[in-house]
């Protein structure tokens, strides 16, 4: 059977990042960056002060207590005209400019102002002490932001500081959503024997909302090859498509004849893998299509471990997750060889990671995901595994 990584470079091999749009930086949070962001200026734009406190020359200081005539008030959003002179101080507020000549502030609380035009400095500073100096934070010409950066509050900030009024980030992909089965009942229905009710269409969308995409629920389907079609096409016009159920080995599991006849080229079906073995994964045309498997464990994890990255891909992102080495609190039987993604709680104690399951890590025990801070993964290779053995742990929360 197929190995996990190679399918998973399947996955990724097709995808070309998907176009780019221009948005005012009010609206980029959480939007993907489709272009290096470079300073037009330095950040701070002029030396400044970080203190409330009194401009000197160090070289002043050499003794202290010492008494400097105080001879004007650097104030914030004025530039300075005057230049400090030997022996000389200037009171000067936070964010206020040096002025030429001054390479020191000493702050408010070591001073005494003896009169309003004398002041009586305690303590020595070092030259460039309380000087925040221009380029410090970011330097013209600097990037300050790569492509593929999302946007969170301190990109906001970044982007904000450089003067940006927009930004070009890429558009968020669409990722369309069937779900199947004879038995699936939507929310408002009753619930009768053999009836289950749907689960994939919120957990899915849910998971595309959170890696940035736009979810477009195409509803409930049956086990016809007519209905399924039907609301198929709904979703061709997508950026990845997701059909939830019937790829499996049952008798009533159409969709991928379904996909067929709508021009499906099937690149592979089943993964080595656990949970989540029956998945088909191909193309409609240049539109990448999945084939989840129905349990809702199965379809939650198949879609962090292949849609998620292509989506990142989509939006020039990394598509590893980041990863922790954990100690196991639990141990794991396992005894094929298949890649296992199980899911785990973690703590922290003395500075190292420790990794719960989650209780029964059954494919159809959604209680498995609740709580998840990370996925286990444990290699084909692998045989089972004691407490206190090591594991790789994706981080997903
Ligand atoms: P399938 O992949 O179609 O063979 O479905 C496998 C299992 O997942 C069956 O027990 C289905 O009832 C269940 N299942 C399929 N789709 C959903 C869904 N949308 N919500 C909840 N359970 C589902
Ligand atoms: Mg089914």
């Amino acid at each position: 059977m197929l190995k996990f990584g190679k399918a998973l470079k399947i996955v990724l091999r097709a995808a070309k990042p998907i176009e780019t749009e221009w948005v005012v930086i009010s609206r980029a949070h959480r939007r993907v960056l489709a272009e290096d962001v470079i300073a037009g200026n330095n950040i701070p734009y002029t030396d400044n002060s970080a203190m409330d406190g009194y401009a000197v020359n160090t070289d002043d200081l050499k003794s202290v207590p010492r008494e400097l005539p105080v001879v004007g008030v650097v104030a914030c959003g004025k530039s300075v005209n005057r230049r400090l002179r030997r022996c000389e101080a200037m009171a000067i507020m936070t964010g206020a400019p040096i002025p030429a000549g001054c390479d020191g502030v000493v702050p408010v609380e070591d001073t005494e102002a003896i009169t309003s035009e004398i002041v009586r400095i305690l303590r020595k500073i070092k030259p460039g002490k309380n000087v925040r100096y221009s380029g410090e934070d970011v330097k013209k010409g600097q990037v300050v932001l790569k492509r593929g950066t999302p946007v969170g509050a301190a990109e906001l900030g970044m982007l904000a500081s450089v003067g940006r009024k927009r930004a070009r980030v890429f558009r968020k992909p669409a990722v369309a959503i069937l779900v199947t089965g004879n038995e699936i009942i939507g929310p408002g229905e009753r619930l009768r024997p053999g009836k289950v009710r749907d689960i994939n269409t919120y957990s899915l969308c849910g998971l595309v909302e959170k890696f940035g995409g736009v979810p477009l629920p195409l509803g409930i389907a049956g086990d016809e090859k007519i209905k399924l079609l039907k609301k198929m096409r709904k979703g061709l016009n997508s950026d990845v498509m997701i059909i939830s159920g019937g790829v499996s080995m049952g008798r009533f599991d159409f969709v991928r004849e379904a996909l067929t006849s709508l021009g499906y080229r099937e690149r592979f079906w089943k993964v080595a893998m656990k949970p989540g073995m029956p998945i088909s994964f191909g193309h409609i045309g240049r539109l990448p299509v999945f084939g989840l498997p129905g349990n809702p464990v199965s379809s939650m994890v198949s879609f962090l471990e292949f849609v998620r990255p292509l989506m990142m891909k989509l939006v020039g992102r990394a598509t590893d997750l980041p990863e922790i080495s954990a100690f196991l609190r639990t141990p794991i039987v396992k005894r094929d060889n298949r890649r296992h993604f199980l899911r785990v709680k973690l703590d922290y104690r003395n500075n190292k990671y420790f990794a719960s399951l989650t209780g029964p890590q059954g494919s159809g025990i959604l209680k498995s995901m609740i709580e998840c801070d990370g996925i286990a993964v444990i290699p084909e290779n692998a045989k089972s595994l004691k407490v206190g053995n090591r594991v790789t742990v994706q981080l997903v929360a």
